[in-house]
């Protein structure tokens, strides 16, 4: 594909030359140690191209919330340990990311060298992108790579700030992202079909409205259908559901109906006495919910309705289980569409793109992530390229 309109770390001179790369090393840890490297194993592509290439590599993240200040508890020398014991080889640390700690640590680097910078959140300069904290940042350096598209949605300083002040580029994890989000939404090849599901409408009234105007086909399922069926004067019983935003649901239905998108709801949900797995259930019409049930999952006419929809569907993407996936067998709906869908991308009939939230668990739970086209795990920021937004962390990196 080739993300168009955006430098790559083809485009930069990077032999000898000191290179910041920020990546999303925001990974769980526990005791010190790390517990899940898969951030840090998505970012080894662009780390070992660039140390190839004869870069003194300067890896730059944030991790958890120190608000500004220096927090041991908060140091990414674990995530720094992780990547030597991965990469077979040794990492330098930096106890600062910017000033004396930095500067030292960079200028003892060889060509091909690796360097961990401490916290970048250890600043209030950071997430107040303070251009005080960009230059310092930017003085150390020769050149910057972004290779964390999860925290592109920020307008932070190692984010966007610095992108500002140096040669910059998207790195291979970032690029990968990019080329699949523009295959999925900024061109894909139609119909697109999406499918939106998860608790609240409340979290998703702008994703909503912006897929409504794109897609040719929107799926709406989990516990914020409700809110929709509810709005058509159904009744939910004790179901999750916002009555609030039942205007809003309506004008989404309106949106749907004029931009000639059509809106696919539940026709039948399954319904139980209370939230708990193997809770005594049945399917019902989605008109027919008793008042002292709650609905926990879409029903298989909906489900079928669904498989119908992704057929036809050339590009599929995917935010949000269509039940409460957690507890079985109200995983039912999730499981069965997101497996059709992955039969679709294996007979290359389809392209699926998901992500957002708890998209990754209930895709995981289904055992299909991996023959997704792609999964992004980046929450915040596949919710808000979903709305239509722009990306600061991603403008700065363009052409
Ligand atoms: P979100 O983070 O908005 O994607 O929402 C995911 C959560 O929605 C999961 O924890 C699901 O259990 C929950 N959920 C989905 N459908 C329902 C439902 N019908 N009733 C209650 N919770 C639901």
């Amino acid at each position: 594909m080739g993300v168009a309109g955006y430098r790559t770390i083809d485009d930069l001179d990077v032999a000898g030359k000191r290179v910041l790369v920020r990546v999303d090393f925001n990974v769980p840890m526990q005791n010190g140690e790390v517990t899940d490297a898969t951030r840090i194993e998505r970012a080894l592509p662009t780390i070992d191209a660039l140390a190839a290439r004869g870069a003194k590599v300067i890896l730059l993240s944030h991790y958890g919330r120190p608000n500004g200040e220096r927090n041991e508890g908060m140091s990414l020398r674990p995530a720094a340990e992780k990547l030597a014991e991965l990469r077979g080889r040794p990492v330098a640390f930096a106890a600062d990311c910017i000033d004396g700690p930095a500067a030292d640590a960079i200028a003892a680097l060889r060509d091909g060298d690796l360097l961990m910078l401490e916290n970048t959140r250890f600043h209030a300069g950071e997430e107040a992108n303070e251009p005080a904290f960009a230059r310092a940042l930017a003085a150390n350096a020769d050149a910057y790579v972004n290779d964390a598209f999860s925290a592109a949605h920020r307008a932070h300083g190692s984010t966007e700030g610095v992108a500002r002040l140096l040669p910059s580029a998207a790195g291979k994890a970032m690029e990968r992202e990019l080329d699949y989000l523009a295959a999925a939404l900024s061109a894909p090849e139609r119909p697109l079909a999406c499918v939106v599901g998860g608790a609240k409408v409340s979290t998703k009234i702008e994703l909503l409205v912006n897929l409504a105007a794109r897609a040719d086909a929107l799926i709406v399922g989990g516990g914020m259908a409700n809110t929709f069926l509810f709005a058509q004067g159904m009744s939910v019983g004790a179901s999750l559901c916002e009555p609030g935003l039942a205007a809003t649901a309506l004008e989404i239905i309106r949106q749907a109906q004029a931009s000639g998108c059509e809106l696919v709801l539940p026709t039948d949900v399954v319904v139980a006495q209370a939230f708990r797995a193997h809770a005594p259930h049945e399917v019902v019409a989605a008109d027919a919910t008793p008042a002292d049930k709650m609905i926990l999952d879409i029903g298989p006419d909906s489900v079928d309705r669904i498989a119908d929809v992704i057929a036809r569907a050339k590009t599929l993407v995917w935010n949000g289980p269509l039940g409460a996936f957690e507890i079985p067998p109200f995983d039912t709906a999730t499981i069965e569409a997101a497996r059709f869908a992955a039969r679709r991308v294996k007979d290359g009939m389809l392209t699926a793109v998901a992500g957002g939230g708890d998209t990754v668990a209930a895709l995981n739970h289904a055992g299909v992530t991996d023959e997704f086209s792609y999964v992004s795990t980046a929450g915040g920021a596949f919710l808000e390229w979903m709305e239509g937004k722009a990306l600061p962390g991603v403008e700065a990196l363009r052409r």
